[in-house]
């Protein structure tokens, strides 16, 4: 992760403290150890907010509340959410994260290649989303934001799994959107392009360069660019937005 300097932070944080409207929030992202995750919770910190942190293994920045947790197992989840609650407060401001992939092609893709994706990516967004709207349902507030990806819509040969539980998260927002809207609740996706992490990092030199070709903005975005977008749909500025798909592509997926 790249890491912001101490300057930086504390501007940051002077700056949402005298904004006068600002209220601080208990914000969970998953999979925030590494990569996108990271820098969101990085930004909800430097914002003001409490902030907790879920993954399978490591840490998430300095002043989060690390928990360890498998989005795919809802146990785990659940006792995750309890520390959580206990510590922080409960969830106003949710963030699914937490992603893998498992790329080949559909006549080689096996079973467990496409569910795994599939349960890690979109029935693990669902498990958070259920256990996190009991207590904003209550409150009457929240703020659902689920990363999904430029290829949910546009599609990508070697990615059926991941592309398929991408879009799944845009039906779920959108239903959510209809569900909890009158309470108070957004739920939006947030649909990345190509971003520099380890998970990018894997791709061949080949497919990083064919990418490339195909982003009008001719670079790759980092993970600052995307965090950014989500805190400020997390705000109070972003209270009428609901079941959108906000893009972060460069220009990658334009007219979807
Ligand atoms: P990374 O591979 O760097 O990080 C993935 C994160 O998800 C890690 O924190 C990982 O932690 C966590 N995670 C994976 N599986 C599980 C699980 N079963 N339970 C809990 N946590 C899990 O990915 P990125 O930062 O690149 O991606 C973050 C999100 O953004 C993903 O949803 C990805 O699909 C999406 N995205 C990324 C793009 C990119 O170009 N990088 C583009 C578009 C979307 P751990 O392994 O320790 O559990």
């Amino acid at each position: 992760p790249t890491t912001q300097s101490r300057d930086y932070m504390l501007e940051r944080m002077t700056t949402a403290i005298l904004t006068a409207d600002f209220t601080p929030r208990t914000v969970l992202v998953t999979g925030g150890n590494r990569g996108i995750g990271w820098a969101i919770a990085q930004e909800f910190i430097a914002e003001g907010h409490r902030v907790a942190v879920t993954a399978r293994s490591g840490r998430g920045p300095e002043g989060s509340l690390t928990v360890i947790a498998d989005v795919t197992d809802g146990v785990s989840l659940d006792a995750a959410f309890a520390v959580i609650e206990a510590q922080l407060g409960a969830v106003e401001i949710l963030v699914a994260n937490a992603g893998v992939t498992r790329d080949t092609l559909l006549m080689r893709m096996s079973d467990d290649d496409f569910t795994e994706v599939i349960d890690t990516n979109l029935s693990g967004a669902f498990r958070v989303v259920k256990r996190a709207s009991k207590s904003m349902m209550k409150a009457r507030f929240g703020r659902i934001i689920l990363v999904s990806s430029v290829v949910g819509l546009l599609g990508s040969a070697g990615q059926v799994n991941y592309a398929a539980s991408k879009s799944g998260l845009v039906g779920l927002a959108r239903s959510v959107t209809r569900e909890l809207g009158s309470r108070g609740i957004t739920a939006n996706v947030v649909a990345p392009g190509f971003v520099e992490t380890d998970m990018t990092a894997a791709l061949p030199d080949e497919q990083q360069k064919a990418y490339l070709k195909q982003i009008p903005a001719n670079r790759f975005a980092s993970p600052l660019e995307v965090a950014r977008v989500i805190t400020w749909l997390a705000g109070d500025s972003a209270g009428y937005i609901s079941g959108a798909v906000i893009p972060v592509d460069g220009g990658l997926g334009m007219g979807h």
